[in-house]
């Protein structure tokens, strides 16, 4: 009886334990309800002595919390002590990289109790009407004047034409302010534009983005001295200075901050006269642009050996801008990135002597290099390759969904067999992934977010989906993909896809090191605040702050371990923001946020600095991160757009794979977690109903994949924004005539198949069966009409290029 009245009072006590946790409730509030819960329960149990003396000892340890003296003096000081012994130092380096921009609904998730009012206010994707009129006027007219076929694979360059209807309509300044003479677009224009170019020419939409990205006009705008802005800015808005930057070099890849490119300041004569400048040496590659580039955006490390300047010896890395004419600056020689050719190369300077007012910000910001870059780089990188992914996304998803229609074996169009419905339903879902995510980060990036953590998971994820998608394309397009020819949209993107994959950050190391890495730091609630307590020098100050800090990050992790457990018992627990068909979706996301916030705690307390060697388990936690960022831009997304009923397959499609792969990153870090013990805890914790989610049917898949083999209204809104002008040299717009002609005609080429079946009628080829159906009044003469051009149609795009020795010679 004893023993059964203590398992009760036991049970009672941990479920108020956990419920008070779940509620976050104040520390005080906490114990004043637990002393009065263990007050009844000693005047009314006869619980066995030992368990209340327990209970008891608990609730002293509980109230001693509370007064801060004895917490300070007794707890707080121990561990500040400890933390002081092991807090690894942080380079200048990495402490530039870790303040690098703002902390957006990253910092919601790394919280564990996501705000979703902080998405929800996100504005919805809009246009201004300049924006609107630039993309439907010289963006289509760009697109129309560009041939992919021979800028990549015979002339290895676009035509002057190109070139000089891309300066004169201000597409090398869309991010430039109008008063310097740019157009001063939003984002989402910008990765709108991008977008539609890529789905025309990846050749040109890789000259278009370094201007538009990470390159001289962001770092004036943001450092430039005011000569510096009014001199070159107006310039590079023209085109009449073509910008590159050239950070990368033979030895100075990914980890760029090693560059052994140098700057030493000194005397020397520049333009007749003596003054001081700097002697630069350097050398670098891959630098997109380099060969055309009149204006090289260049980072060295600066050292003022003589003490020129002042007291400081080595300044660091620092950015200038060289004109590319400079005496002793080597610029020409060209690399060739696979499938786009476009225009990329080394630059080279050899004791190159130049003033220092070509450094950007002039030598106020000598030895800020980095911080400038790694503070641009946030909100470049999560639009510009970002923008290439969903136009090449969209474009995919538009010519396969058509291409399976048109493309009959066995007598069937291709996708009417499960095989291809599969791929094409991912690359649907995937399409529309990435379109989500990149419209609500690009209006985030519009109301002034500079989301770091964000960008690295939208250059990582946005390119690898669209490798994904492009993967499955050409799967699905089979020998038409892979012969190349003028009548291949496909293969030079895909031969191109790498080249994302690489450029601003190769994505092994941003998803091993940077998202998570960077996101623990920058978007974590207490750690950079507990980090600052412990650096403070003043001893009283600093134990104050750590005490606070402290003893709020020890109640946040267990409040998010008690709500990962309970709303884990039920995908019915937990508040969502709306009601309805996506209404499970935020509670999962809300559950496995507590989740994720509660591991990452646990897995910086056990592993500590050795969690950034343990790459693979670092880069699943980031992956955790990017689905249910992922996932929370689908919802977003589809809150925003109007057209929920066709939109709905595809935000079910993509929310329940990026929920499923969340569970599948958690098994997998709790199979190879270090501490086996810990990681039993942890499961227990986090999967108390075990692991239950399933990704989406395979009728989920095929429900979309049919959906945009069809022309439905989810084509249309999953793949808008791409180049499908009706023009005879446009591929997309070839392919949707095809389509649409497909379900005017199918039905009739299907009612005069039947008929030869039935063997009302004979004849071996299309035309000898039309005239035959003609004749027995199957089928009218319109619809043999309408048949005989379908059969055109696609014939035009079922065939493939071929070429005579002489031709190929000239092909690359
Ligand atoms: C087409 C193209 C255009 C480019 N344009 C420019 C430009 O305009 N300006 C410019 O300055 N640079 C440019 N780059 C350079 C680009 O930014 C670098 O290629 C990139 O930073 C990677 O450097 P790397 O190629 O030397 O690879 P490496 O640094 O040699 O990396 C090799 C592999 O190791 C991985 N890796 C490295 N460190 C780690 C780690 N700690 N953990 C896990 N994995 C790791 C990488 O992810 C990669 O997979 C361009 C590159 C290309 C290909």
């Amino acid at each position: 009886m004893v023993i059964t009245s203590s398992i009760v009072w036991l049970f009672i006590f941990f479920v108020a334990i956990i419920v008070l946790f779940y509620k976050a409730v104040e520390l005080r509030i906490a114990t004043i309800s637990l002393g009065i819960g263990l007050l009844v329960c000693t005047i009314f149990s006869n619980t066995a002595g030992v368990l209340l003396v327990i209970f008891w000892v608990f609730f002293v340890l509980l109230l001693a919390l509370n007064i801060p003296e004895i917490r300070r003096n007794y707890i707080s000081t121990q561990v500040l002590k400890f933390y002081k012994s092991v807090l690894p130092k942080i380079s200048q380096t990495e402490q530039e990289a870790i303040d690098a921009g703002s902390v957006w609904w990253d910092g919601e998730i790394f919280s564990g109790n996501p705000e979703w009012d902080i998405l929800r206010k996100n504005p919805k994707p809009k246009f201004s009407k300049e924006e609107q009129a630039f993309l439907d006027g010289p963006v289509n007219e760009v697109c129309e004047m560009t041939n992919e076929w021979e800028a990549s694979h015979i002339n290895h360059d676009l035509p002057q034409e190109v070139w000089d209807f891309v300066k004169a309509k201000g597409f090398f300044g869309m991010i430039i302010p109008k008063k310097y003479g740019g157009l001063e677009f939003s984002p989402l224009a910008v990765a709108s534009v991008m977008s539609k170019i890529i789905s025309r020419s990846g050749h040109l939409n890789s000259i278009i983005g370094v201007p538009n990205s990470l390159g001289p006009a962001e770092l004036l705008l943001h450092y430039g001295t005011p000569e510096q802005r009014n001199d070159l800015l107006p310039k590079l808005a023209s085109g009449e200075e073509i910008p590159c930057f050239a950070l990368t070099g033979p030895h100075a890849g990914s980890d760029a901050a090693a560059m052994p490119d140098t700057g030493i300041i000194c005397k020397g004569k520049f333009e007749g006269k003596e003054i001081i400048g700097m002697k630069l040496n350097f050398n670098k590659r891959y630098i997109t642009l380099a060969p055309v580039a009149t204006l090289v955006g260049l980072a060295f490390k600066l050292y003022d050996p003589d003490h020129l300047l002042g007291e400081k010896k080595e300044y660091g890395i620092t950015c200038a801008l060289i004109p590319s004419k400079t005496k002793g600056l080597e610029i020409g020689r060209r690399h060739l990135p696979p499938g786009v050719p476009f225009m990329n190369g080394t630059i080279i300077g050899k004791d190159i002597f130049v003033p220092l007012d070509y450094i950007i910000g002039g030598t106020e910001q000598a030895g800020k290099g980095w911080r400038m870059l790694v503070e641009c780089l946030s909100a470049g990188r999560a639009i510009s390759l970002p923008s290439g992914a969903m136009g090449g996304a969209k474009t995919g998803a538009w010519v396969t969904g058509a291409y399976t229609r048109v493309r009959e074996q066995f007598n069937v169009p291709i996708a009417e067999f499960e095989g291809i419905t599969e791929p094409l339903g991912r690359i649907a879902g995937n399409t529309y992934i990435i379109t989500a995510s990149l419209n609500t980060t690009a209006m985030a990036i519009g109301t002034g977010e500079k989301p770091a953590v964000i960008s690295a998971i939208m250059k990582y994820h946005a390119t690898e989906l669209a490798r994904k998608v492009s993967r499955d394309a050409m799967d699905i397009h089979g020998g038409k993909a892979v012969m190349l020819g003028p009548k291949n949209y496909l293969s030079t993107a895909h031969q191109a896809s790498p080249v994302a994959i690489t450029v601003e950050g190769a994505n092994i190391l941003t998803r091993s090191l940077i998202i998570f890495g960077q996101g623990a730091f920058r978007c974590h609630p207490f750690v950079l605040k507990e980090i600052a307590a412990i650096e403070e020098e003043d001893h009283d100050e600093s134990l104050e702050l750590f005490d606070q800090h402290f003893f709020n990050h020890v109640a946040n992790t267990l409040s998010n371990a008690s709500r990962s457990f309970i709303l884990g018992l039920s995908k019915k627990f937990g508040d969502s923001p709306v009601v309805g068909e996506t209404e499970s979706y935020y509670k999962q996301i809300n559950r496995f946020s507590a989740a994720f916030a509660f591991l990452t705690d646990v897995s910086m307390l056990v592993l500590g600095g050795s969690l950034k060697r343990k790459e693979t388990l670092s880069a699943r936690l980031g992956d955790i991160l990017s689905s249910l960022y992922l996932a929370s831009t689908s919802l977003k997304y589809y809150e925003d757009m109007g057209d929920k009923e066709a939109d709905l397959p595809l935000v079910h499609w993509a929310c329940q794979t990026l929920i499923f792969e969340t569970q599948e990153s958690f098994h997998q870090i709790l199979s190879n977690f270090p501490n086996r013990i810990i990681a039993g805890l942890l499961r227990f914790l986090i999967f108390p109903t075990g692991r239950n989610i399933k990704g989406p049917l395979i009728e989920t898949t095929l429900t979309i994949g049919n959906l945009i083999s069809r022309n439905t209204s989810t084509r249309d809104n999953l793949c808008q924004g791409i180049y499908i002008k009706d023009e005879p040299t446009n591929h997309l717009a070839i392919m949707q005539n095809a389509l649409e002609l497909y379900e005017v005609v199918y039905p009739i080429k299907v009612e005069v198949m039947t008929a030869r079946k039935k063997g009302l009628i004979e004849g071996q080829t299309l035309e000898e069966l039309v005239a035959a159906a003609e004749n027995a009044s199957i089928i009218t003469k319109e619809q043999v009409m309408q048949l005989l051009e379908y059969d055109k149609v696609t014939l035009d795009i079922i065939n493939v290029d071929d070429f005579s020795e002489e031709e190929l010679t000239k092909i690359h």
